[in-house]
């Protein structure tokens, strides 16, 4: 799960980390509000207006604005709420702003970037740091490698001194080497306490009047710990979601919408994978991935296919059982009654084995859906793609 930005920095607040001042609005006459407000706390004449949709890259995108006014505020509020922001990360649909951060403005000397996450590979969680920031993370790592430095974190010794040592001087600030150390502390306490998979400063900023500041912060947390953090879960933004992703997670379970018209329903993860590669060897091309489980009960078999069925790219269904801990039979019952509430336009190819797929089968051939059996996965595909031509 990731959160925005402005609530990614109130949670490294509450664990000391620092970063400007400011509060998300969700109209034009809020934000200026929040304006006016922090400039009589804080005394400033200058704010960051900043779109808070899940995805970077909002500054080359026009989603960040250095506002000298409240006029000046008032009307980019009002353009950015409701537009819809394409940036480098939110794939060409873009993500519609619907609200804002206002932030008293930094007085910028430097932009560094900084990040905590898992090293899948060392099974630690590490630290990457680099003086380029502010920038592609991505373009630095490609281009100039050697700008950054990846350090290890020992889940038995922690955040220790040389960390600091060795991420100050990378960033170029030696002299700040205690200010780091004790930020490295509280974002490595973030990431364990709140079960984090990611914490990305782009950029941390060392302002003209010397104090180190996360102007930017995106935080992913670890979704199979979530049932840990009540509070965290409650900051999920469901705009953010794929309507079908979020409501699939309410059923338990695992679908991602995809481009293509096949729909999926499979259990098992590996599974699914492979009925996706098969169908894409026979020139077809899936239109999800959806795992229902391996103990899936007759609700989420019909749940997984009401899903599928409300995609209006899906031209045909192939459902791909392998019947071990799922009894066959189960999923028949799961299809039947989805189809019954739904009407089942497309042509649905199913391919039972395994535990009671003789009991499914007949099942399926009684309900009087029309159905094209297949025995085999290459043959399902097979078939899945040439009822798209039919
Ligand atoms: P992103 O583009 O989505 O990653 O958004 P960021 O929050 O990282 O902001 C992008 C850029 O806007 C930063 O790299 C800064 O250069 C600039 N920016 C953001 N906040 C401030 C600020 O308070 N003062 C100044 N001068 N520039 C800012
Ligand atoms: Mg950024």
């Amino acid at each position: 799960m990731n959160i925005h930005e402005y609530q990614a920095k109130k949670l490294l607040n509450s664990f000391n980390v620092a970063t400007g001042y400011g509060e998300p609005a969700e109209t034009a006459e809020e934000a200026v509000t929040i304006a006016k407000e922090l400039s009589q706390e804080f005394d400033t004449k200058t704010w960051v207006v900043k779109a808070q949709i899940h995805a970077g890259g909002r500054g080359k995108a026009g989603g960040v604005k250095l506002c000298k006014s409240l006029d000046e505020i008032s009307s980019y509020a009002s353009s950015l709420l409701g537009s819809t922001l394409v940036t480098q990360q939110t794939g060409p649909k873009g993500q519609v702003v619907r609200k804002i951060y206002v932030e008293c403005a930094s007085n910028i000397a430097s932009e560094f970037y900084i990040s905590l996450v898992l090293n899948r590979n060392t099974q630690q969680v590490c630290i990457i740091a680099s003086a380029e920031g502010g920038t592609d993370i991505e373009e630095v790592a490609e281009k100039n490698p050697d700008k950054i430095v990846n350090l290890g974190i020992c889940s038995v010794s922690g955040i220790q001194g040389y960390h600091s040592r060795r991420v100050a001087a990378t960033l170029g600030i030696l002299d700040k080497t205690k200010e780091i150390l004790h930020l490295l502390q509280c974002l490595y306490e973030t990431y364990l306490d709140c079960d984090c998979s990611l914490i990305e400063i782009n950029p941390l900023v060392l302002t003209k009047e010397g104090s180190l500041l996360a102007l930017d912060a995106k935080i992913s947390f670890d979704d199979n710990a979530l049932y840990r953090h009540k509070a965290i879960e409650a900051l999920n933004d469901r705009f953010e979601e794929d309507a079908a992703e979020t409501e699939a997670k309410k059923y338990d379970l695992s679908y991602v919408k995809l481009e293509g018209n096949i729909g999926c329903l499979v259990n098992g993860a590996g599974l699914a994978m492979a009925t996706m590669d098969i169908i894409q060897h026979y020139g077809g091309s899936p239109a999800n991935f959806l795992d229902v489980g391996g103990n899936a009960n007759k609700e989420q078999v019909s749940k997984a296919f009401q899903i599928i069925l409300k995609d209006e790219n899906v031209k045909a269904i192939l459902v791909n059982i392998f019947g071990g801990i799922m009894r066959c039979d189960i999923i028949a019952h799961g299809i039947i009654a989805a189809a019954s509430e739904m009407q089942l336009k497309v042509p649905l190819i199913v391919r039972l084995q395994g535990t009671n797929k003789d009991l499914g089968k007949q099942i399926l051939n009684e309900s009087g859906l029309n159905i094209i059996a297949a025995d085999g996965l290459d043959e399902a595909a097979k078939k899945a793609v040439a009822a798209l031509k039919d």
